[in-house]
């Protein structure tokens, strides 16, 4: 009894000293109002869904940017401007013309999409067929041929993958080791289960992509044939090829991810930033990206991601008032819904060394149907649970791991790009506990509008998200991945460990 006493007075102490000490920190008295009309404004119908490439997605990109003039962010190595320009390339292929194989006439997307290449007519150019036609250390699939003016024909795929995703983008990647051999056009033979009328949806028609870093492969045109036709590209038979076909029509276009950075409290962990990141962009419009209905037609992505940049926004604000021991960089992404492309560049083209990057909160989810919960994609990955469960509950929620694994979230987020270098980088969401009707109602769809938004669960999600980020950026050590995980030789790498 007697210790049940003196642990409950401890118990009331140590919540008594804690709830102070929170009480004092700016988040604490972060207003609703505040964080309302950031959603309003974000998601708002005149934004048009912010789709990247569109003049609504680079007004965001220019509000989040005052936002962090406005609470006194720095630009990182004293940059002109917070935006970091992230430059597309949109493709959009004319579809007129056929390949000719044998005596058989091959028809534009119900035979063979074209991704890309000028307008191009070849008769009977001789074929070399190359395996996979890949390049890389251990592999040159080009070495001893010859294919300079000829047709390369190659099998689908990367070597040694049989994740259908890995397998698309590698394929979409192997006309520059084409074209740099030489090859007058470049012939894939598509293998997967994926059906074909899918694969044509998804990579045939008008998109936007990161623009190549290389030019090589711009004029040549570069095909996937359908699994219908394998038969007809037998390497014994088939000597000779012929196309007549349009080009695909490519434009550059601009977009940004916004940047800036806080300097840390402690001399030395000052070195060490913590990064904290949210996608800004969305879908856009029209029946293309999903339902609509006739007095609605825009996707307002409230939950999807204005919520994860308003808590960014509310991370500035409530970090520049209070530091931590750790500097802070916190980027906003562009590009998210095509394919985590703001992520990837920011990446590939880091403005400060990702050694120094200890951790990454990224803030993202598909919406809520549980107000008393944050769900964390990658929770009990890294050694920073503890501090965002304690982070969660200060404000009254509980940290919920991925309720849905076999989705494989934590590789869907912008955060793998950043995992994927070795920094330990979960993801932030609200609470769901399952992709269920309240889930579903939301997630990407016109009715993801700010009217219908729970703000005082918004308010404790970025509360909490913040009081997570604050109590990383003031532990003692750098968080690292727990043992066995996927990353964590990316992260030996990454930090020389
Ligand atoms: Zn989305």
């Amino acid at each position: 009894m007697k210790n049940n006493y003196l642990l409950l007075a401890l118990t009331l102490m140590l919540f008594g000293a804690n709830a102070q000490k929170i009480s004092k920190l700016p988040e604490y008295s972060l207003s609703k109002k505040e964080i309302e009309a950031h959603i309003r404004f974000i998601a708002s119908d005149e934004m048009l869904g912010r789709a990247t490439g569109e003049v609504t997605n680079n007004v965001t990109a220019r509000y989040i940017a005052e936002q962090f003039r406005l609470q006194g962010l720095k630009t990182v190595n004293d940059q002109k401007d917070y935006l970091q320009p992230v430059p597309f390339e949109n493709t959009k292929p004319v579809k007129k013309g056929e390949v000719y194989v044998g005596n058989d006439t091959l028809k534009w997307t119900k035979d063979f999409i074209m991704l890309s290449g000028k307008a191009t007519k070849l008769e009977n150019l001789p074929v070399v067929f190359v395996g996979y036609g890949w390049i890389d250390e251990k592999q040159n699939d080009y070495k001893d041929l010859d294919v300079k003016g000829k047709v390369v024909i190659a099998q689908f795929g990367v070597p040694n993958s049989d994740d259908p995703y890995a397998n698309i983008v590698g394929s979409a990647k192997k006309g520059e080791f084409a074209a740099k051999n030489g090859a007058a056009a470049f012939v894939q033979l598509y293998n997967l289960k994926f059906p074909w009328g899918a694969i044509t949806n998804f990579m045939g028609g008008e998109k936007l992509s990161l623009a190549p870093e290389s030019q090589a492969n711009a004029e040549m045109p570069q095909i996937w044939v359908s699994n219908a036709h394998l038969k007809k590209f037998a390497k014994e038979t088939l000597t000779t090829l012929s196309m007549n076909v349009s080009e695909v029509a490519k434009k550059t276009v601009m977009s940004q991810n916004v940047i800036g950075v806080l300097e840390g409290t402690d001399p030395v962990l000052k070195n060490e930033y913590i990064v904290l990141t949210a996608h800004f962009d969305h879908v856009g419009t029209g029946k293309k990206n999903g339902k609509v209905t006739a007095s609605d037609t825009i996707f307002n992505g409230a939950r999807d991601n204005a919520f994860g940049t308003t808590a960014l926004l509310s991370a500035v604000k409530s970090f520049t008032a209070k530091r931590t021991k750790r500097s802070i960089l916190f980027i906003a992404y562009t590009g998210e819904e095509i394919g985590l492309l703001g992520s990837k560049y920011y990446a590939e083209h880091p403005l400060l060394p990702l050694k120094q990057c200890v951790f990454n909160l990224d803030c993202d989810g598909a919406g809520y149907n549980d107000t008393t919960k944050v769900t964390v994609i990658g929770l009990d990955r890294t050694d920073a649970q503890a501090q965002i469960e304690a982070g969660s509950k200060a404000y009254g929620l509980t940290a919920i791991n991925d309720p849905a694994p076999e989705q494989n979230l934590f590789d869907r987020s912008d955060n793998v790009n950043l995992a994927a270098k070795g920094i330990p980088a979960p993801d932030f969401a609200p609470g769901f506990t399952a992709f269920d009707a309240e889930i579903n109602k939301f997630y990407h769809q016109v009715s993801d509008s700010p009217e219908t938004v729970n703000y005082n669960y918004l308010l404790k999600f970025c509360q909490a998200y913040i009081y997570s980020a604050r109590l990383i950026g003031d532990r003692p050590t750098a968080p690292k991945w727990k043992a066995g995980d996927k990353y964590e030789k990316a992260f030996n790498e990454l930090y020389g460990k």
